[in-house]
C-alpha cells in the first residue's frame, strides 16, 4: 500500500500509555517536525521531551529491510514459506501447544487481533502472551476481582477535577509527563487541590506534592489496609454506597485489622512518620473527589494484585468511584497495553476481553471465527504467562516461538535463563524493525516489520481512548506490516479465507463486531463493558477519519463513555463490586547478609524501553548519558562506593556494573538502576540480569522492583 501524500497529518505518540495526539509535518518524504495535536483529548497540544523528539528518531539507518532465514537474506515468499512449513512441522510432531507467540504493547490493536486469532483460533494454542504482562497485569487482575471486568473506571479529566490526587508507585513527572503537566496546571487553577506522592524514592513528581510519604518498599498494601481500618474507626465510610453497591466489606475490614491496625503500628511497618500518615488518611477520608493513580511501583511486585485491591477497597469503602474526579486509576506503561487487552492478547484471555471461564465465551468466539470445523478447536484454558512461557521453552515443551516488536532477551527478568531458553528453542521467529537488538542473535527467521509513522491502525491509551496511528511514510525496503505478515502465513497454513484482510480497517471492523457479538450463555441484560460495536462497519474513509473515542462505544453510547460505573452497577454476577480481603505480603526476594540492599528499577525521563528508538536522538541522551546506580549517601559510605566511580551490583541472578550516583532522594538501604541499557550499548549494565523470576501468583507479573543485591566498589 502506498503512503498518502500530505504535508500535515494527525497520529498518536508510540511511547507511553498517555497516548498523546501528534501532528506531524511531512516534507520531501520525511517527517520534519512534530507538535502536540491540539484537539486530542489526551494532551490538548502538549508533548513531553520524548514525544517532541519523535521526528529525530526516524530514518532508514539501522532498519531491517529484508527477511532472513538461517542467517541468509531471502525474499518474502521464501521467508513466509519457511515460517509456515516449520510451524507445521513442529505442530505435527509436538502438537499445537508446542507453538507460542510473545507480543508487545508496541503493536497496534489490529496486529494484536490477527495474532490472537491466528494462534488461539486457528493454531489452537493458548500460549500467546505479551510484554504488557511486565507492565499492568496486576492492575488487570485487581480490576477483575473488584469490578468483575478489566475496566479502568476513570478518565484524564478526573485528574483535573479531583480535590486530592494520590500518586502511588508512579513517577508521573518522568514516565507520563503530559498527565503530570495536566495535574500541575489543574493545581494552579484550584488552590484547594492537593497531591500526595507515595513512593520509596523522592522523585521529580514530588515538586507538586503537598505531602510526600517515602514508604518502605513493598509496604503499600499495609498502608492502604491501615487506611481502611482508619476510615472505619473514624466513621468515614460511605455506608450507603457499601450497602447498595458492594459486597465483602466485613471480610476486607477483618483482614485489614488482622495485623495491629492502630496508626502507630502501620506507620512503623511502613517506616513512616505517624503524623504524616494520619494527615494522608484524613485528607483521603474527608474528600469525595479522590483519584488514586498507580503504576509500576504497585504492579511490579509478587503481591501486585493485592496492592491494587487494597487501594480499590478504600475507594469502594468511601464511595469514591463513578464520580467526576474520583476513582482508582491504573496508568499503563506502554502505548497499546490496553489495546492488547481488548483483543485478548494476554495468555489468560481468549478474545475481546473474555476469559476462558467467561460463560459461553468459547462458544461465542468459535461461532464468530467459524472455527468449529477445525481440528482441534479453540484451546480450553489459559496458556503460559510471560515468565512461565520462557520456562516452558527451557523445558522443551514449547518448540516454536514467534516474537513481535519486543526484546525479551533484555526486558524479561532472569535474562540469562531467558537467553539460554531462546538458544535451545528449535524455532525462533522474530518480527522486528531494527537490525541490532539482542534478540536477533537467537532468531532462525527474521521478518522486517514496519514501524511508527509507516503503519495504520489503532491504539488505546490508559483512559480507554481509542486513537488512530497513521501511515505517513512508506516502510523502508521490504519491510511489511505485522498484520500482513501474519495473514500471509495464515494463507500458507490453509486459513486464507479467515485472514483475507486487504486493509487494517477490515480488521478493526471485525474486532468491533466481535466485541458486540451475541453470547447465548449470557443472561439478558448482562453487563458487557468492552463493547465497541458502535464502531463496526467503518469503511476505509471513516476509519481513516476516526477521532479519538473512549470505550464502550455502542448504539446507546455512540460518542463513547468517559467514566464507568456511574450508576453503581458493576460487571460481577450480581452487579456488586467486591472488596477483597488483603493480607499484606513482603517481596519474595528476601534481603540477607550477603545481599542486604533492596533493588528498585525503572525508567528515566528521556528514554523508552531498550532505547532502540530514543537513543537515536542525541538530545535525549543528554539527560542521562549512561547507566548508573543510585545510592543513598549513608550506603555509599557503608559499602565504600563513591559518586561517579564504578561499582558492582550482584544478585542471585547476575551482575550489573555502572557508575554510582550518590543521591539523597534514594532511601537508605535501597538502590535504583535504570531499565533501558542492553548489550547494544554495554554488556555490563542490563537491569534484567539482576532480577529473579518471582511473579505475582494471580497476575504473573514479575517482581521487577524488589530485588535483593550486594553493592561493592570496582
Ligand atoms: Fe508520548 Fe507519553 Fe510523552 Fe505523551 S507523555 S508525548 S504519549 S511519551
Amino acid at each position: 500500500d502506498s503512503a498518502p501524500i500530505c504535508d500535515r497529518a494527525k497520529t498518536t505518540c508510540p511511547y507511553c500509555g498517555v497516548g498523546c495526539g501528534v501532528t506531524a509535518t511531512i516534507e520531501g518524504g520525511a517527517i520534519t517536525a512534530v507538535e502536540g495535536d491540539r484537539q486530542h483529548p489526551a494532551n490538548y497540544g502538549r508533548l513531553c521531551v520524548k514525544g517532541s523528539a519523535l521526528h529525530e528518531t526516524l530514518g532508514q539507518q539501522g532498519r531491517l529491510t529484508r527477511p532472513w532465514v538461517d542467517g541468509a537474506e531471502v525474499d518474502w515468499d521464501v521467508a513466509l514459506d519457511a515460517v509456515a512449513s516449520r510451524l507445521t512441522a513442529i505442530r505435527t510432531e509436538h502438537g499445537n501447544q508446542a507453538l507460542a507467540a510473545y507480543l508487545s504493547g508496541q503493536l497496534l490493536t489490529e496486529d494484536y487481533y490477527v495474532a490472537n486469532k491466528l494462534f488461539k483460533g486457528f493454531l489452537g494454542t493458548p500460549h500467546l502472551d505479551t510484554n504488557s504482562r511486565l507492565c499492568m497485569a496486576s492492575a488487570v487482575a485487581g480490576y477483575k476481582r473488584a469490578f468483575g471486568a478489566d475496566a479502568v473506571p476513570c478518565c484524564y479529566e478526573d485528574l483535573e477535577e479531583a480535590e486530592l490526587v494520590v500518586l502511588v508507585g508512579s513517577n508521573l513527572a518522568w514516565n507520563h509527563p503530559v498527565l503530570y503537566q495536566r495535574i500541575k496546571v489543574a493545581k494552579t487553577r484550584n488552590p484547594l487541590m492537593r497531591v500526595v506522592v507515595i513512593d520509596p524514592r523522592v522523585t521529580d513528581s514530588c515538586e507538586i506534592a503537598d505531602l510526600y510519604l517515602g514508604l518502605k518498599p513493598g509496604s503499600d498494601a499495609r498502608l492502604f489496609n491501615g487506611l481502611l481500618s482508619w476510615m472505619a474507626a473514624k466513621g468515614k465510610l460511605d455506608k450507603l454506597y457499601l450497602t447498595r453497591h458492594t459486597q465483602g466489606f466485613d471480610e476486607a475490614l477483618a483482614a485489614a485489622r488482622e495485623e495491629a491496625s492502630d496508626l502507630e503500628s502501620v506507620a512503623a511497618d511502613c517506616d513512616l512518620d505517624a503524623e504524616a500518615l494520619e494527615t494522608f488518611y484524613y485528607w483521603f477520608a474527608s474528600q469525595l473527589h479522590v483519584v488514586t493513580l498507580y503504576s509500576q511501583g504497585v504492579n511490579q511486585s509478587s503481591s501486585g494484585t493485592d496492592k491494587c485491591n487494597a487501594i480499590i477497597n478504600c475507594h469502594l469503602a468511601g464511595g469514591k468511584l463513578g464520580l467526576p474526579g474520583a476513582g482508582p486509576f491504573s496508568i499503563t506503561g506502554q502505548p497499546n497495553a490496553m489495546g492488547g487487552r481488548e483483543v485478548g492478547g494476554l495468555a489468560n484471555q481468549l478474545a475481546a476481553h473474555m476469559d476462558y471461564h467467561t460463560p459461553g465465551a468459547i462458544d461465542r468466539v468459535t461461532r464468530f471465527w467459524r472455527t468449529a470445523s477445525l481440528t482441534p478447536t479453540l484451546p480450553e484454558g489459559p496458556g503460559h504467562k510471560a515468565v512461565e512461557l520462557f520456562s516452558a521453552i527451557e523445558r522443551g515443551e514449547v518448540q516454536a516461538l514467534w516474537v513481535m516488536a519486543t526484546n525479551p532477551a533484555v526486558s524479561l527478568p532472569d535474562a540469562a535463563r531467558v537467553r539460554a531458553a531462546l538458544a535451545k528453542c528449535p524455532l525462533v521467529i522474530v518480527s522486528e524493525c531494527v537490525t541490532d537488538t539482542d534478540l536477533l542473535a537467537y532468531a532462525n527467521i527474521v521478518l522486517p516489520a514496519s514501524s511508527w509513522s509507516e503503519k495504520d491502525g489503532t491504539v488505546t491509551n490508559s483512559e480507554r481512548c481509542i486513537s488512530r496511528q497513521r501511515g505517513l511514510l512508506p516502510p523502508p525496503g521490504d519491510a511489511r506490516h505485522d498484520w500482513w505478515i501474519m495473514c500471509e502465513v495464515a494463507k500458507r497454513l490453509g486459513y486464507g479465507e479467515a485472514f483475507a484482510y486487504a486493509h487494517p480497517s477490515e480488521i478493526f471492523d471485525e474486532h468491533a463486531r466481535l466485541s458486540g457479538f451475541e453470547n447465548t450463555a449470557e443472561p439478558a441484560g448482562a453487563r458487557r463493558l468492552f463493547d465497541i460495536s458502535g464502531l463496526a462497519g467503518l469503511d476505509r474513509v471513516a476509519y481513516d477519519a476516526l477521532a479519538p473515542i473512549q470505550w464502550p462505544v455502542t448504539a446507546q453510547a455512540p460518542r463513547g463513555t468517559a467514566r464507568l460505573f456511574e450508576d453503581g452497577h458493576f460487571a460481577t454476577d450480581n452487579g456488586l463490586a467486591r472488596l477483597v480481603p488483603i493480607t499484606p505480603r513482603g517481596p519474595e526476594q528476601r534481603l540477607s547478609a550477603a545481599r542486604p540492599l533492596r533493588l528498585n528499577t525503572g525508567r528515566i525521563r528521556d528514554q523508552w524501553h531498550t532505547m532502540t528508538r530514543t537513543a537515536r536522538a542525541p538530545r535525549l541522551m543528554n539527560h542521562r548519558a549512561e547507566p548508573f546506580i543510585e545510592v543513598h549517601p549513608d550506603d555509599a559510605v557503608a559499602y565504600g562506593v563513591a559518586d561517579q566511580r564504578l561499582a558492582l551490583l550482584s544478585s542471585e541472578a547476575g551482575e550489573y556494573r555502572a557508575r554510582v550516583r550518590v543521591a539523597k532522594s534514594q532511601r537508605a538501604g535501597e538502590v535504583f538502576v535504570p531499565m533501558h541499557w542492553s548489550d547494544r550499548f554495554t554488556k555490563q549494565a542490563r537491569s534484567g540480569a539482576l532480577i529473579t523470576g518471582h511473579t505475582d501468583p494471580l497476575s504473573g507479573q514479575p517482581e521487577s522492583k524488589h530485588g535483593a543485591v550486594a553493592l561493592a566498589p570496582l
